[in-house]
């Protein structure tokens, strides 16, 4: 497979560009390999600057779940750029979005657009904190919440990637206030309301954990934040920027569990820029220009993105089979791995979202997680690149697949995936 378009590409971004790229998984140094330039999309295929074609399960990392360039949504975002690209005035389409959010998920009673999921996140702690009058917050090992100061301490995704779960920049003084709890363990959240009584403004948590590669919550143990928190006057936060409208409409659905706040992204932007964060009316209440939290954007409800937002939403919500149908596929990906794999691996699996993890533990935390040989990840990646399947070039982050994956693709994907597990010496 030709890729010297995508290496003189990379070349040219490293002289002004931090690494190459604009976020930094993108750059493939966990797998040793030059990332491909990207040039179009449909569907389930992705093709690079040197025109390989490939299928793709990163679907940007989660928005894609209808496949690339769905032409219901293109339609849309082209008929909107036609009446202007930004106002900085509100819109109809920002009220239509809200009334659907909440509409799809009831606990988001009121709602706040944003242009990604770290601003969702931190605006969401910020809320917390104003609404509680309380200052810390407990977050889990191995979840990431985006890139604000507060939230990156132990976190996932990149910042487990490239081995820096804390990163330089952040002032002690910013972190001071983030506690940290160990994902599926009871004990550790107890244990820490316990030491910080009534100090706790809220416990943030990824309902199904997806950046340390993806890990499921126990049975009982989203329960058990639930009760906790409203026992201690604390408020519950799902970040739900990957779950939310991925497994059924939103992980709490799925679940049966109403969190006080949640935040968005990806899938709710359906591709465009867009983030939201949205709860309780008197906890929303507290927001800039009804109360004196603040929080504002420029971008904030643009009307392209909302247009692209909306569309995906309708189709997610007018098609109640399209999870089924999803789950059905992933669980067909997830079987012939752990056939291939041989007690050599741990294949989790929820919904649309899997990851392969190299090790014989069950992967049920971070502890766990990081158990996983990701020399032997690199090498799986690099045998499914170099046949056309593009997956995430990180052992700590997760398979999307979409609903324009098709049969015939997932075959093909169960072949390759069997074959290159085979090639590896466990
Ligand atoms: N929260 C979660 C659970 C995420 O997975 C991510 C990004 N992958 C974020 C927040 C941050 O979103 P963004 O990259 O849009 O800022």
């Amino acid at each position: 497979m030709k890729d010297t378009r995508s290496k003189e590409l990379y070349e040219r971004a490293k002289v002004h560009i931090p690494g190459g790229v604009n976020s930094p998984v993108r750059a493939f140094r966990a797998v040793n390999r030059t990332p491909r330039f990207m040039e179009s999309a449909k569907g389930d295929r992705i093709i690079d600057a040197d025109g390989n074609e490939y299928i793709d399960y990163v679907c940007s990392w989660g928005p894609g779940i209808l496949g690339h360039a769905h032409p219901q949504v293109i339609k849309k975002v082209m008929d909107s750029c036609e009446n202007g690209l930004t106002f900085g005035a509100p819109t109809e389409k920002e009220v239509i979005l809200a009334e659907l959010i909440s509409e799809l998920i009831p606990s988001m009673e009121v709602s706040r657009l944003v242009s990604s999921g770290t601003e969702a996140v931190m605006s969401a702690i910020r809320a917390a904190r104003g609404f509680t009058g309380r200052d810390k917050i407990v977050k889990f090992r191995g979840c990431y919440h985006g890139h604000s100061d507060s939230l990156l301490v132990k976190a996932g995704s990149g910042a487990l990637t490239t081995s820096v779960p804390d990163s330089a920049g952040v002032p002690k003084d910013d972190t001071k206030n983030t506690l940290v709890a160990e994902y599926n363990d009871k004990d550790s959240v107890q244990k820490l309301f316990d030491e910080n009584k009534d100090q706790i403004a809220a416990v943030i948590v990824e309902p199904v954990a997806a950046n340390m590669g993806l890990v499921l919550p126990e049975e009982g143990f989203l329960e058990f934040l639930r009760e906790i928190t409203k026992d201690h006057g604390s408020l519950l936060i799902f970040d739900e920027v990957i779950t939310g409208f991925r497994l059924s409409l939103g992980a709490q659905q799925y679940y049966n569990i109403k969190p006080d706040i949640t935040t968005l992204g990806k899938i709710v932007g359906g591709g465009m820029p867009i983030g939201a964060y949205g709860g309780r009316r008197e906890i929303m209440q507290m927001i800039s220009p009804d109360g004196p939290v603040y929080q504002a954007g420029t971008l904030s409800g643009n009307p392209v993105a909302t247009a692209a937002g909306i569309e995906t939403l309708n189709i997610l919500k007018n098609d109640p089979q399209i999870y089924e149908r999803l789950e059905q596929k992933t669980r067909k990906l997830a079987d012939a791995a752990r056939e291939a794999g041989k007690g050599h691996i741990c294949v989790n699996q929820i919904g649309s979202l899997m990851s392969v993890f190299f090790t014989d533990q069950k992967v049920r935390d971070f502890e766990s997680a990081v158990t996983s040989n990701t020399e032997q990840y690199a090498d799986y990646f690099g045998y499914l690149l170099d046949r056309g399947i593009y997956i995430a070039p990180s052992q700590f982050e997760t398979m999307f697949i979409s609903n324009a994956h098709t049969e015939e693709d997932i075959e093909k994907t169960c072949k390759l995936a069997g074959e290159a597990l085979c090639s590896l010496d466990f």
